[in-house]
């Protein structure tokens, strides 16, 4: 199986000739790294191990004025351009074969305003960096669940996490973006200014420009909340997960679940009977009176678990949860699709998708959307898909070189399977596999509005390693 199917077709390779690449080193502050340069192969490997292409040039950007230099550079060269925010996107649209790489990681800063109840957040910055300090006056934004995750991608895609059935979308939590356009323009997007850009990077990716930072509006969280993490045998999923369906439909904003099937560990604190058995999880957030949370979770966490890790913990702590399963340079295909309904049907295929993984490591996972991410017009932001209640996720995480084509195959079929199901349907720009599907999958009837703001700003489709919107021609 070829690589990343879609990419591959996209790519030309451009060679920079020396004065070229000695006259940007001059103009710009960051470091200018080609094939053989010390730190080239560490600036080219991002978080899917999968993914192993060579860009004829990598600009690791220091501030905005690089980003000019950078997207000037493309511009006149016509090299293929590609923007690494914090290079975890799966797809490994970050990287550009043979092209030049605008790698922003080094753009990380945060700074809160607590006055104003605001955050503004550098482009390379990860979930981390910006749940740190909010976090020290008892702050959050939303954004995802695991805190070595890339802010930026995350948000111009949409941005799904604990806090987003009371506060929205990362996107929606936006109050202004910076962004260096494909002319070379350093514009400002916000309701007051450029307001058509402003709605295209709500869920439109990167199609319209290079981010350099963005400021979220900031909400009241924890800083000190529950955690919810009860691990169940699979053959009571079809029970329990009736349980949660029933559950959500009357359940408060202020707890997210992410139910997941997957394989014990085999670790302590689980008991050693049950390693290895496939089980079903809910893993969330719970932020109201810790003296309701039983009376609100109950439903989800009686019965006789396999464990139950529910405890009280910093919202930060809960955030870093999960990041040690998901390493950097580990083997990733990630794949979602939307659902209408939760019905026994679709608990019965992830039973046994969990069953039939290839990879000990690999989930087959539920998103609860709705709440407030239901609460914003379809049509308010690029962000389509905020009428589904629940999405459905299939992660292939695998260790071994050796072993892609099943684990992808393993993944695709799944997918495929979960395809035929009545009500469901669409894709999200987040989990996009190797972003082979058509992006109109991703936007719905919000496609042709962006077709129009890309026309505007990138005419000549600079920004086209993504999932893309054409311009008009
Ligand atoms: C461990 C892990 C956990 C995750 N958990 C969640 C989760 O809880 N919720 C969720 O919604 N998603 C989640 N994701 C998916 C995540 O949102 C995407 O991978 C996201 O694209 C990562 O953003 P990034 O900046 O690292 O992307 P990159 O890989 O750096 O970039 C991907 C694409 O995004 C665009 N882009 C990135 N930065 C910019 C920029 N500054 N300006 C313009 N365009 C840009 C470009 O098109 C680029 O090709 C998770 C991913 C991982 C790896």
């Amino acid at each position: 199986m070829g690589e990343t199917d879609n990419y591959e077709r996209q790519h030309t390779v451009t060679e920079f000739s020396d004065a070229t690449v000695r006259s940007l080193a001059d103009r710009v502050r960051g470091t200018v790294l080609e094939p053989g340069d010390d730190g080239y192969d560490e600036a080219r490997s991002i978080w899917n191990g999968m993914i192993d292409r060579r860009p004829s040039l990598v600009i690791r950007c220091t501030g905005t004025a690089d980003v000019v230099a950078a997207v000037d550079l493309a511009r006149e060269t016509g090299a293929d351009v590609s923007i690494h925010g914090g290079g975890h996107n799966v797809s490994g649209s970050a990287v550009a074969d043979g092209g030049l790489m605008i790698d922003l990681s080094s753009m990380d800063g945060v700074h809160v305003d607590p006055e104003a109840g605001t955050v503004r957040v550098g482009a390379g910055a990860l979930l981390g960096d910006v749940d740190h300090e909010t976090q020290l006056f008892g702050l959050a934004t939303p954004l995802g669940v695991v805190a070595e995750t890339g802010v930026a991608g995350l948000t111009l895609n949409g941005g799904y996490g604990h806090l987003s059935r009371e506060y929205g979308l990362a996107a929606d939590n936006l109050r202004e973006v910076d962004i260096v356009t494909a002319d070379g323009e350093v514009r400002t997007a916000s309701e007051d200014e450029h307001r058509d850009l402003f709605w295209a990077v709500r869920g439109g990716g990167g199609n319209f420009g290079v981010v350099t930072s963005l400021e979220y509006e900031l909400h009241e969280v924890g800083p000190e909340v529950a955690q919810l993490f009860v691990w169940y045998p699979a053959d009571e999923a079809r029970e329990r997960m009736a349980t949660f369906r029933e559950w959500t439909e009357s359940a408060p904003r202020h707890v997210a679940v992410l139910p997941f099937l997957a394989q014990v560990p085999d670790e302590e604190p689980f008991p050693e009977a049950a390693w290895g058995e496939p089980a079903l999880v809910f893993f969330g957030c719970y932020r109201g009176d810790p003296a309701a949370f039983d009376d609100v979770v109950g439903p989800l966490t009686d019965g006789d678990p396999i464990a139950d890790l529910s405890e009280r913990t910093r919202f930060e702590e809960l955030q870093a949860l999960l990041d040690e399963d998901y390493p950097d340079g580990l083997r990733y295909y990630w794949k979602s699709l939307y659902l209408a309904d939760l019905g026994d049907e679709v608990v019965d295929l992830m039973v046994r998708y969990n069953e039939s993984a290839p990879s000990d490591l690999s989930t087959v996972d539920i998103w609860w959307l709705g709440g407030a991410v239901a609460g914003v017009p379809q049509d308010a932001t690029a962000f389509w898909h905020r009428d589904k209640p629940f999405m459905l996720t299939f992660e292939a995480n695998w260790e071994d070189v050796d072993a892609d084509d099943e684990n992808v195959e393993w993944a695709r079929s799944g997918f495929a399977a979960a395809e035929e199901l009545t009500l469901s349907g669409g894709r999200y720009g987040n989990f996009p596999g190797f972003a082979e599907d058509p992006a109109h999958l991703l936007f719905g009837e919000n496609y042709d509005r962006l077709v129009d703001v890309k026309t505007r700003y990138d005419p000549e489709n600079l920004f086209h390693l993504n999932q893309n919107v054409a311009p008009e021609a």
